[in-house]
Order: C-alpha cells, then sequence, then structure tokens
C-alpha cells in the first residue's frame, strides 16, 4: 500500500517552509515524458502498486518523512511542473517553492537535457540571490541502446550547473533513492552552513 500521502490540494497550500525542523519541499523540473512521475511514484512508496490504491499520476504533491543517515527529514516532493503551462502561473510557483531542484531529463531525448539547461537558467533568473541545491538528474539509465546524453556530457554540464549529477532509472529503481537522500543531504550542507 501506498505509504505517500498524495494530496489534491493546489501548491501554494504546501509552499510555506521550515528548514528548522527538517521540512523542504523539493521541486521536480524537467521535460514532459523524462519520468518525473515515475521518480515521485517510487518517492511515494508505491512502486509495487502502480495503479492500485494510490492515484500516482493524477496527484501531484507527496509528502514523506525519510531517515537519512540517521536523522529525519520531511519531504514535500512537487511533481507539478508543466512544461506546456500558457499562464505560467504554476511555472512561477514551482520556480519559487522548492528548497532543492531535481532537474530531470531523459537519456534517451537530447532535446530533454537541452530543456534541463535552459531550465538551471531560468531557476538561477528567479532564485538570483538563494543558493539552492539542485541535482541534474539523467533518467532512463536502461535504456541504453537508446542512449543520446553520455554520462559524460551529463557530468560537464553539471559541473557548468554548479551541481551534482547522478543518473536513475525509475523502470529498474536504479539510483532513486540515492537521489532523494543526495538532495536531503544537500540540503543538510547548506542548513549547517548557514547555521555555522
Ligand atoms: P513525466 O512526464 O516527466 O512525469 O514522465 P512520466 O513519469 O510520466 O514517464 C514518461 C514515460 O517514461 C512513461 O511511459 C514511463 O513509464 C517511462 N519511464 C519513466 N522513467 C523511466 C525509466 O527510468 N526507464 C524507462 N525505460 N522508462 C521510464
Ligand atoms: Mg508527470
Amino acid at each position: 500500500s501506498c505509504r505517500g500521502s498524495w494530496s489534491s490540494e493546489s501548491a501554494d497550500s504546501v509552499i510555506s517552509t521550515d528548514s528548522s525542523n527538517n521540512l523542504y519541499n523539493v521541486v521536480l523540473l524537467g521535460e514532459n515524458g523524462v519520468g518525473k512521475s515515475a521518480l515521485a511514484s517510487i518517492f511515494a512508496g508505491a512502486a509495487d502498486s502502480m495503479g492500485s490504491d494510490c492515484d500516482l499520476y493524477g496527484g501531484e504533491v507527496c509528502e514523506q518523512t525519510v531517515t537519512v543517515d540517521d536523522e529525519t527529514a520531511t519531504i514535500t516532493l512537487l511533481d507539478t511542473w508543466d512544461p506546456q503551462d500558457e499562464s505560467k502561473w504554476t511555472q512561477d510557483q514551482c520556480m519559487h517553492a522548492g528548497d532543492a531542484y531535481l532537474i530531470v531529463y531523459s537519456i534517451t531525448d537530447r532535446a530533454s537535457f537541452e530543456k534541463a539547461s535552459e531550465l538551471r537558467i531560468q531557476l538561477r533568473r528567479v532564485r538570483q540571490s538563494d543558493d539552492v541545491p539542485i541535482i541534474l538528474v539523467g533518467n532512463k539509465c536502461d535504456l541504453v541502446r537508446c542512449r543520446e546524453v553520455s554520462i559524460n556530457e551529463g557530468r560537464a554540464c553539471a559541473v557548468v550547473f554548479d551541481c551534482k549529477f547522478i543518473e536513475t532509472s525509475a523502470a529498474m529503481q536504479h539510483n532513486v533513492w540515492d537521489m532523494f537522500n543526495g538532495i536531503v543531504r544537500q540540503l543538510r550542507l547548506r542548513r549547517d552552513s548557514k547555521e555555522a
């Protein structure tokens, strides 16, 4: 069964942040079809119950308490990004809502990789003064024969972005928790450096 509590409420009801209580908003960004919702469904703990009691593709917000390095953190994962949004309202919401961002592309889709660069630039523009943790995520790494973006290109891009990099496969559940744990660690590093 699904451990995550998916909410049908809109994103603005969950954008309040409180890093002192280890409550963080993590936003998924990326082109349509790269696997954001597939990654979110794994986060919700419902990977084994696709289409059962957890309405994953209808739900866009999932709050989950996770334990990373013996410390808990409550993560609200927002899968609300819509690249085709005309109004730009939701896009702006997403760009402001995150304490951290997962910028996802598909290793099988070069256009989605180029889109990731645009998103990084957009984020930098919107959040100029903030030092928000970002992980560049190359998803679908199981599809080796369809690969269009090499792992070295991904790594090099992350250097330019000044962010972390990981390749994942939502389909094989490969590196997905490394990604979520990694963003929690990044958030803590930032928290601890602010406290110091
Ligand atoms: P979104 O638009 O970014 O939310 O992408 P979805 O999560 O809806 O995924 C788009 C399609 O890619 C779906 O058919 C998924 O089953 C498939 N998909 C997502 N992640 C992976 C992956 O890691 N490997 C493979 N082979 N397919 C994936
Ligand atoms: Mg989706």
